[in-house]
Formats: C-alpha cells, structure tokens, sequence
C-alpha cells in the first residue's frame, strides 16, 4: 500500500545520497594523486574577435579522466578541490601546464595567448603574482600571452585582497577577466576598483538569446554597461549562427561557444587553427573604442 511505496522511496533516496557522499570522498581522495598519475590535461577553446572574424585567445579548461569512474566534469571536481584544500595543487600544476603549451606552440611558430580561470583560493594565494610571472619568464612568454578569468563571487571572498593581488598582475601586463558576469553578487562599485579589461556574459544568458526576450535585454544592457565602463565583452555559449550575428549586431566584443569550436586537446590547436576561416558576421554600429 502507499506506506510501503513511501518507504521504499525513502530508501531509494537515502541510497542515492549515500552513493553521492561515497562518489565524492572517492574524488576527493583522488585528486591528490590525479597530477602525479597524468589523469589531468588541459583543453583549449577559441574565442574569436567580432570584427575581425580572427581569433584572439584560447581558454584552458581543466580535464579529469579518472582510472575507474571515467570522465568527470570540472563543475564538479573543482569544487571538491576547493572544499577539500587541493585547489592549490590543481592551479600551480595547471599554470605550467598551460606556459608549457604555449611555449611550445611558439617553439612552432604559433605566437598564442591563453586565459586560465582561477579559484577563489587562487586569488587569495600572495605567491600567485610571483608564481605566474616567474612561470612566464621561465617559458619565455610575455605577460600579455596570459589571461586571467576570475569570477565576481571569487573575487567577493575578500575584494581587498583581490584588488590588491590583480592590481600587481595587471602592471605586470596580464588581461583580466570577470567570468560568469551577471551570475555573482558584486557591485558595480567593487567591480569598478577591480583592474578589469574584460566581462564575459555567461552562458545561462547567451543559450537561449534568439527566444528569450529576457535573455536578449539583459545581454543587451550588460554589453552597453560594460562598454560605458571602458571594458571588452565576451560572450560564451555561442551555439549557433543566430545567437552569433545577434551579438554581433549587440556590438560584443568577442565570441566562445561550440559554434565556433568545442574545448579541445592540444595536439588539434594548430591543425584547428590552419582549418579555421575567419568569420564573416554583419559589422557592428561603431562604438567608441573602450
Ligand atoms: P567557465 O570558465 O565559465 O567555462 C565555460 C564553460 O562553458 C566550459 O565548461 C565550456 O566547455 C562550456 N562551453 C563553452 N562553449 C559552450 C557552448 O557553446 N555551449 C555550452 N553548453 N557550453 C559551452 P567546462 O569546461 O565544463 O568548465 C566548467 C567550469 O569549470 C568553468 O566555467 C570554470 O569555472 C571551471 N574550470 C574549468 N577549468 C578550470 C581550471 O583550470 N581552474 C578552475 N579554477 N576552474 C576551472
Ligand atoms: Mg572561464
Ligand atoms: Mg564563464
Ligand atoms: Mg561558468
């Protein structure tokens, strides 16, 4: 009868939050040994300049093949690695990873920049300036080859510390991002101490822009902020070509999203990048250069 039902729901419910808890301790337990045992990698995904139809930069996109439970996606271990205090290790192993790339990719001939996105944790380290300056250097890069995607919320965790650490990062030459905008809680009076260059819309908003009158007036008006502001737009999520001559003509910046390129391994970049033909979109209204 339906108490008999009701319990076995129960069951069912108490052993898919057992299943979750025993996932995560497994992951977290993990994670130490998945940079000493190569089961991270990096992949990289384009974004392209509107009006040049060229592409600018490639973000770096942490990978976890792990041994038994396969693929898992970043939007869960990182956060393990951040509640777990393994953050650091995943960061410093990702910065190398990432000025290795690059410096060998020049070592081709491809002189290219790449974004890395940081924790909360990351922002906070006082030795990440020294660390990243010093990594470039070893590598030969120059500070602009380098980006950096921060999110409002972890750069909210302590705004001082974080204006401070971004501030030596961007005399030292690095571009700065503020990722996910629109999702986190800073103000605009936080965000305008910030040593910004760049906003990226994130991709709840852009997803659906062609049928979302929603959607359309808040990417919209985030574009128009962030240009009165003196910063660059990005918009990520660009799954298709609508949603890419719509932003177009919205006047953003720049554009990420499986319409142009899925993340992909290192070892396909220069063959991506020999196949890629600049994009032709509908030239935006002139603005004032930021
Ligand atoms: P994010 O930095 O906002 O990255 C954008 C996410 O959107 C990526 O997911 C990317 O693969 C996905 N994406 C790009 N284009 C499209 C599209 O057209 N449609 C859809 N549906 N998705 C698209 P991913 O790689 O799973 O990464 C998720 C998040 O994990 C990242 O969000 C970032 O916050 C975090 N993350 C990834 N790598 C690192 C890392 O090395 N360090 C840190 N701290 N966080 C990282
Ligand atoms: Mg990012
Ligand atoms: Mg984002
Ligand atoms: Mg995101």
């Amino acid at each position: 009868g339906m108490a008999r039902r009701q319990h076995r729901r129960h069951q069912t419910y108490q052993e898919g939050q057992d299943e979750q808890h025993l996932r995560q301790l497994t992951l977290i337990r993990d994670l130490q040994e998945a940079v000493s045992e190569r089961q991270l990698w990096m992949a990289y995904q384009p974004k392209v300049d509107v009006r040049s139809g060229k592409v600018i930069q490639f973000e770096a996109l942490m990978r976890w093949q792990h041994p038994t439970l396969g693929f898992i996606p970043p939007d869960e271990f990182i956060s393990l690695a951040e509640r777990s205090g393994n953050i650091r290790i995943l960061s410093r192993w990702m910065i190398d990873s990432v000025c290795a790339q690059l410096h060998e990719w020049q070592h081709q001939g491809h002189h290219l920049s790449a974004a890395i996105n940081l924790s909360a944790e990351d922002v906070m380290d006082v030795d990440l300036p020294e660390l990243l300056l010093e990594t470039l250097n070893h590598y030969g890069l120059e500070p602009h080859q380098l980006g950096l995607e921060v999110t409002e919320s972890a750069v909210m965790q302590d705004a001082d510390l974080a204006a401070q650490s971004l501030e030596q990062l961007n005399q030292a030459g690095l571009f700065i991002a503020v990722d996910d905008f629109g999702t986190g809680y800073s103000s605009l009076a936080q965000l305008k101490r910030l040593p910004v260059h760049e906003l990226k819309i994130d991709k709840s908003f852009v997803l659906n822009l062609n049928t979302q009158e929603n959607d359309l007036t808040i990417v919209r008006s985030t574009i128009e902020l962030g240009h009165n502001l003196g910063l660059r737009l990005v918009a990520e999520g660009v799954e298709n070509q609508a949603s890419a001559t719509l932003l177009g003509q919205l006047g953003c910046d720049y554009l990420q999203g499986y319409w142009i390129a899925k993340p992909m391994p290192a070892y396909q970049v220069v063959d991506w990048l020999n196949d890629f033909e600049p994009l032709e979109l509908p030239f935006p209204k002139p603005l004032s250069e930021p």
